[in-house]
């Protein structure tokens, strides 16, 4: 309806009540357009970048086409510059400096590049009933259900004793072979089916299948292990010993995908939080000659808690960011008082599939844009960092002013269960920070799935949180 046939009252109840709109409704054509381009990057990048590694890898390599440059403690900086710092090649911070001192505050966004896998021991080799396993310990939030029956890949690192890194990527090759874990038969799977979900895999019994074949004109004890450790020698120079320092992980074998007749979801491994990840990469990438510092923190380790040497609560982020500080002659303190963090990581998207765990009146919705999260936590809000009003308004004023599509994206029921991201982390650091980004289906899954529009829409909201001038 055009506004001129609005009856007084109907223009009075568009100016009062909350109305949202699926994002379809409100962008152009080109927008779309543009939308789709950038989910077509996005899908590459998953299929390349399936652990923390990959990501940080792929990152750096493309930071450095685009000018990116590695910040070396007391490098002279000016507006403008490009810089990056690596922590231990498991998380990277990117920065372009702005024109104001740091001492004004800098625009951060802070996002995780580890996901939910299933890593290897680190004795994980044996064999049973001529059968060659790998033992594993599932990481982050996973049900393990999920993860077998399915093809896996095997990547990672093994260190060996002379410092010598052995890149292991097993299963992306359109030839590799490829892992999997066995599930039990339904034939006889009587006493699994009366389980609980959490009761009816055990995390012991999670072994990855990975050969049958014995070791040529040996007849001894562990002859498949042996085969399978020769093969492993010939092609890496390895020995079983040197698994004890290896960070192996099994990862879904399947690349990221258009979901719907429509095309208008992509499903994949790993959005949680390579999607926010990506789009935090991106806004750096693209935003040139920023009034306050821009910085996209692309940590690990967020889904067993943010700790550890290259998790979000390490002093790497605070040893950066004070190093650029001094570079400009300013206090870490006054710097991080007067900074803006986002943290972009996923949210749970309503499913009408489950409608029981979710509060319809405030769930975030596919395709309705950027999720900003005031708090996260569980029950009477425990856990949680609750970004203030005055933060949610000036958070409301730059998507607005910037024409992003948001919504508000609380987590599911109150006593439902809960959740949490690196917000806590960058909020104890006397930074005011709130949570945004995409609402996710099967979240934690081998295959979650999300809007692109929901995607584009987040990149757009980190961008304009880059380009605002205040
Ligand atoms: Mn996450
Ligand atoms: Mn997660």
């Amino acid at each position: 309806m055009e506004k001129k046939d609005k009856t007084k009252q109907e223009l009075r109840k568009d100016e009062l009540l909350l109305s949202q709109k699926d994002g379809h409704d409100l962008l152009s054509d080109s927008e779309l357009e543009a939308c789709e381009f950038f989910n077509a990057e996005y899908k590459s990048f998953l299929d390349r970048c399936k652990t923390e590694r990959e990501a940080v890898r792929y990152m750096v390599a493309r930071a450095q086409e685009k000018g990116f440059r590695q910040f070396t403690r007391g490098m002279k900086l000016s507006p403008g510059d490009r810089i990056f710092r690596v922590n231990r090649a498991k998380a990277v911070v990117f920065a372009v400096v702005g024109e104001k001192q740091l001492s004004c505050g800098a625009a951060i966004a802070a996002a995780h590049i580890d996901a939910p896998r299933i890593d290897l021991k680190t004795n994980p080799l044996f064999e049973d009933s001529g059968i060659a396993y790998f033992k594993t310990h599932y990481y982050g939030g996973v049900k393990k259900y999920q993860w077998l029956a399915m093809p896996l890949e095997l990547r990672g690192v093994v260190a060996l004793k002379d410092g010598t890194i052995k890149d292991i990527s097993i299963g992306p090759g359109k030839d590799d072979p490829v892992f999997c874990i066995t599930d039990l038969l339904p034939h006889l799977a009587n006493d699994q089916m009366k389980k609980t979900l959490s009761e009816a895999i055990s995390a012991e019994n999670m072994n990855l299948l990975i050969g049958t074949r014995p070791f040529k004109d040996y007849d001894g004890a562990d002859r498949t292990k042996l085969s399978i450790m020769d093969i492993l020698n010939t092609k890496y120079g390895i020995i079983e010993a040197d698994l004890a320092s290896a960070e192996l992980s099994l990862v879904p074998a399947h690349g990221a995908r258009d979901v719907g007749l429509d095309r208008s979801l992509v499903g994949a491994y790993g959005h949680d939080d390579r999607v926010c990840a990506f789009e935090a990469f991106r806004s750096v990438l693209d935003v040139s000659q920023p009034e306050r510092t821009a910085v996209s923190m692309l940590a690990d380790k967020e889904e067993i808690g943010s700790e550890g040497v290259t998790g979000m609560q390490s002093a790497f982020f605070d040893t950066f960011m004070k190093d650029l500080c001094e570079a400009q002659g300013t206090s870490l303190r006054e710097c991080y008082e007067n900074s803006f963090c986002l943290s972009a990581d996923v949210t749970a998207a309503f499913d009408p599939n489950f409608p029981e765990v979710y509060d319809k009146r405030n769930s975030p919705r596919l395709n309705y844009g950027m999720g900003i999260c005031k708090y996260t936590g569980s029950r009477g809000k425990s856990g949680a960092s609750d970004a203030s009003a005055e933060l949610v308004a000036k958070l409301r004023r730059i998507l607005d002013t910037a024409g992003v599509i948001w919504q508000m994206a609380p987590l599911g029921k109150v006593d439902g269960g809960g959740g949490g991201t690196v917000a806590m982390f960058m909020a104890k650091r006397n930074i005011d920070t709130i949570d945004a980004g995409v609402p996710v289906l099967s979240m934690h899954s081998p295959f979650e799935v999300i809007s692109k529009l929901d995607n584009y829409m987040s990149y757009k909201g980190i961008l304009a949180v880059f380009k605002d001038n205040c």
